[in-house]
């Protein structure tokens, strides 16, 4: 037998550093926004043969219990007490190490999927075991648009209509680690934020303006990013000069999103950028 789950990513519309705690961990304060492109598919079958088996599409990607797929199916083998026969393909899309919460998607999919087929385990208890695998897993097993804070694991879900704008995702092609980034944050920026964007940000995306989204965009992360990798600004820069309303990176990076007016222009900003710049893949939301 044979399941499968699409596996979304995501950008953060704003991210707050608010605190470093003793064990390394940031305190953050993030808005996370699903996206259904790029989105990764993940198919899992279930053997005779035990054992957990992970293979990907991209060359290099880790695999088995070395990839964070396979590591979620053994925590969730061991927490449900289930003895595991499973193979599991990523078809991947999200691109790698790049802000988009990849990994971490791929594994809150599985324990989604292995969840809904064996329900072993609460909510709760899936969501304690997704935290433990990675401070983004928990978002991804709702992937539903949030404000998260705690180290990204405590939601307050925005509930209602959102109207999300029209989004132009650039990926330049070189991977950033996560504790890269956190690791250069400049200390001067860690505190909390009270210049209210966040409130705004949230009434933008429910009143459907993408100026006001555009106005208020937040990233403590991105400082350090432009610093060490000069083609972060440039491309900022060429997405704010060609027609976006403003483009930051989301998350660690190195990826930028542009938020548009509309997606018409979204869609000329996405043409002149794959004009001028060769090693970038451009998605559109
Ligand atoms: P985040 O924003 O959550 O830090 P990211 O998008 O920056 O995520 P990922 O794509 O999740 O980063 O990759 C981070 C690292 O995890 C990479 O070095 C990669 O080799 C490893 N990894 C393990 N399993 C996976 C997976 N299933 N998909 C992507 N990367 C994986």
């Amino acid at each position: 037998m044979s399941l499968a789950a699409l596996s979304k990513s995501k950008i953060n519309l704003y991210l707050k550093v608010l605190k470093r705690r003793p064990d390394r961990y940031h305190e953050i304060e993030t808005l996370f926004l699903p996206l259904d492109t790029p989105a990764d598919r993940i198919v899992l079958d279930f053997e005779t043969r035990p054992g957990i088996r992970v293979s990907s599409t991209v060359p290099g990607l880790p695999e088995n219990l070395e990839n964070l797929a396979g590591r979620a199916a053994l925590a969730y083998s061991d927490m449900a007490k289930i003895s595991a026969c499973w193979t599991i393909r990523i078809e991947k899309e999200i691109p790698v190490a790049a802000g988009m919460g990849g990994g971490s998607s791929n594994a809150a999919a599985v324990l989604r999927l292995l969840n809904d087929h064996y329900r072993a385990l609460p909510e709760k208890t899936l969501a304690e075991l997704a935290l433990t695998l990675g401070a983004d897993v928990p978002f991804f097993l709702h992937g539903r648009p949030a404000v998260a804070t705690g180290v990204g694991e405590v939601f307050r879900y925005l509930e209602g209509r959102l109207f999300a704008p029209p989004l132009l995702i650039v990926n330049p092609h070189f991977p950033v680690s996560a504790k890269w980034a956190y690791t250069h944050l400049a200390p001067e920026r860690i505190g909390p934020d009270d210049s209210g964007k966040l409130e705004r940000l949230i009434d933008a995306l429910r009143r459907n303006d993408p100026a006001e989204v555009a106005a208020n965009l937040h990233n403590d992360l991105a400082y350090a990013l432009y610093e060490k990798f000069p083609l972060l600004a440039i491309l900022r820069d060429f997405l704010r000069e060609n027609g976006a309303l403003n483009a930051e990176i989301t998350g660690s990076g190195p990826s930028l999103f542009a938020v548009c007016a509309t997606p018409e222009e979204r869609d000329e900003l996405a043409l002149s950028l794959s004009g001028a710049f060769r090693s970038v893949t451009v998605f559109t939301n």
